[in-house]
């Protein structure tokens, strides 16, 4: 079932979102070779913490932290620790949720430590183009297109690459509840699929793989790495249909929020 938000709902997890993105902000700030993953975890909780709010994943199902931080191959879901230790050149895939008078916001980005030209191009390439199916997809969240509409733009880019598209973990709705209806799927058909309406606020989160789609998850239950050992990226927002148009809610200071009145970016 589809929980359409009120105006109030929607006020909130702007409030949601925008604390989400100050996360992101602060964190990639601080990136730099040498932190651990545990680190980053530290300087999330903090920022919600100091907010008043609530960190969406910890304690979700169990989950020990405030951010999934998944390395590399890592996909998603990887538990941050003192001993996973950035150094240049690795591909670190973050993902924060918080929660504002009970409504989540979440989002991820994938952080080259020391830059593009710390990696292989195809690396650089996998990194930047999974975010520009990020916003292929969100181009397409407004009243009136389907599902299908959001995930072909998605799996378009992917195929254009020859990347891997992760099948088991996809999208979803988002209020309340961290997860909610519907699914949203990073593959499609277009025209398909239920019909997008205002009121809805779903993530939208392309998860890429240098190698094959293929996956599977590590004994410690939660991180799901890459079957063949390739690179993975992740990057996702939390989009609303406000009466006024879509609205990016987690959006940073870098990128648009309001997609009716602003370029939608390339990268
Ligand atoms: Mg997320
Ligand atoms: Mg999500």
């Amino acid at each position: 079932m589809i929980l359409k938000k009120s105006a109030s709902d929607l006020e909130k997890m702007a409030r949601a979102g925008a604390l989400v993105a100050k996360m992101h902000e602060e964190l990639a700030a601080a990136l730099t070779p040498g932190m651990s993953t545990l680190d980053l975890d530290r300087i999330a909780e903090q920022v919600v913490v100091g907010a008043g709010a609530i960190p969406s994943f910890k304690g979700y199902r169990g989950f020990p932290a405030t951010l999934c931080t998944s390395i590399n191959h890592q996909i998603v879901h990887g538990i941050p620790s003192k001993d996973v230790v950035l150094d240049e050149g690795d591909v670190v895939s973050i993902d924060a949720g918080a929660i504002v008078d009970g409504f989540h916001g979440d989002s991820a980005v994938t952080l080259i430590v020391g830059g593009e030209s710390a990696v292989d191009p195809a690396v650089a390439t996998l990194v930047r183009e999974t975010r520009n199916a990020l916003w292929r997809g969100l181009e397409q969240v407004r009243d009136g297109s389907r599902l299908g509409d959001v995930g072909a733009a998605i799996e378009a880019v992917a195929d254009r690459h020859g990347f891997g598209v992760v099948r088991e973990y996809v999208g979803h709705g988002i209020g309340r509840s961290l997860h909610e209806d519907p699914s949203v799927p990073n593959y499609g058909r277009p025209g398909r699929g239920m019909k997008l309406t205002t009121g809805w606020a779903i993530a939208v989160e392309p998860m890429f793989n240098l190698g094959t789609a293929a996956n599977e998850t590590l004994d410690d239950g939660w991180t799901v790495v890459t079957a063949d050992g390739a690179v993975s990226a992740h990057w996702e927002h939390t989009i609303a249909i406000t009466p006024d148009g879509p609205v990016v809610l987690t959006a940073r200071s870098d990128e648009p929020s309001h997609l009716l009145d602003s370029a939608i970016p390339q990268y």
